[in-house]
């Protein structure tokens, strides 16, 4: 079993608007654009970046928007939800913030114990608030939401799958261990995470399969500290029998892919170099940051990207 992954590191979705995309998690859910850069693989789209001040592993939600995707639909085989960890008695706070923001899906309920508030992103995303006890980390503080609400980063994502058995098997591999269950739900958590560093778990036999588009999270990377760690986590799995990418340099840390039994991507991201790599902490964000092998054609690719108004 694998010791070397923490927890999430970030989770990329699908948007269809990049203003629409920026507005809502800067403003709405009030957290820090962490980088402004575009798709590495597609440089006339997007790669935005939210997070907490640092865009701290764990806290880091990211968006490829494309101007002309199709509405996705909800189905087997993907990320079910997203979960976003506070403070213990903050979901009223952020119930009453999102009702007058018309925030769409708000809905409350109590799963494995900790009380929870479903919302949409712009997108119909799947996201949830979760109160949750004793999460030492510090968000973000933005207009209109304080320390004590901010989101302090993710708590976990959830996997909807037709059969959990071979993605279980993965988890308990990647040094998740089973600690709760309930119908068909199942938890699973790294003694010693990152405050990241929970996955649950969804089967569903008769379900389609979902369509990828606006509002799909496309994968969830998980983290490990260093390259080292990396290339002994891509060994493991590649003797384990699965394809894993080539290491590939994202500028704000390394990755690697791979596909999941139940059909979701997984990536495994360092937690080096970080997002102050290439502009000062206290303007993260602000600039369009492209990579270097980009950085001749930058007057070509702005003019291909929607400016976006903060
Ligand atoms: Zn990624």
């Amino acid at each position: 079993m694998l010791k070397q992954i923490k927890g999430l590191h970030h989770v990329t979705s699908m948007a269809a608007n990049a203003q629409e995309n920026s507005d809502f998690f800067t403003k709405t859910l009030g957290l820090r654009r962490v980088k402004k850069t575009v798709n590495f693989d597609a440089p006339e789209v997007y790669h935005l970046y939210y997070g907490d001040e640092a865009g701290t592993p764990g806290s880091v939600m990211t968006y490829f928007p494309f101007p002309h995707i199709a509405a996705s639909r909800a189905g087997a085989g993907e990320v079910g939800e997203t979960y976003f960890a506070v403070e213990k008695g903050t979901l009223g706070f952020w119930k009453d913030r999102l009702t007058g923001l018309k925030v769409g899906g708000l809905s409350e309920t109590e799963v494995f114990g900790e009380k929870r508030l479903r919302f949409a992103g712009p997108d119909r995303d799947a996201f949830s608030l979760i109160e949750v006890d004793g999460d030492v980390r510090k968000g973000w503080e933005a207009a209109g939401v304080g320390t004590d609400e901010a989101i302090k980063g993710f708590h976990g994502a959830s996997l909807r799958l037709r059969d959990a058995g071979a993605t279980r098997e993965l988890l308990g591999f990647m040094g998740y261990e089973q600690v709760d269950s309930k119908d068909a739900w199942e938890r699973f958590a790294i003694p010693g995470g990152n405050g990241a560093a929970v996955i649950d778990i969804e089967t569903v036999p008769q379900a389609d399969f979902a369509r990828q588009g606006a509002g799909s999270v496309h994968h969830i990377a998980f983290a490990v500290e260093d390259r080292a760690a990396q290339l002994e986590v891509r060994k493991a799995l590649m003797d384990t029998g699965y394809q894993v990418t080539p290491v590939i340099d994202r500028d704000y840390f390394w990755a690697i892919y791979f596909r999941t039994p139940g059909g979701v991507l997984f990536e495994i991201a360092t937690n080096e170099p970080g997002f102050d790599r290439d502009e000062d902490s206290a303007h993260l964000g602000e600039a369009l940051k492209l990579p270097s092998r980009y950085e001749p054609y930058r007057d070509q690719i702005s003019g291909l990207l929607q400016p976006i108004v903060d």
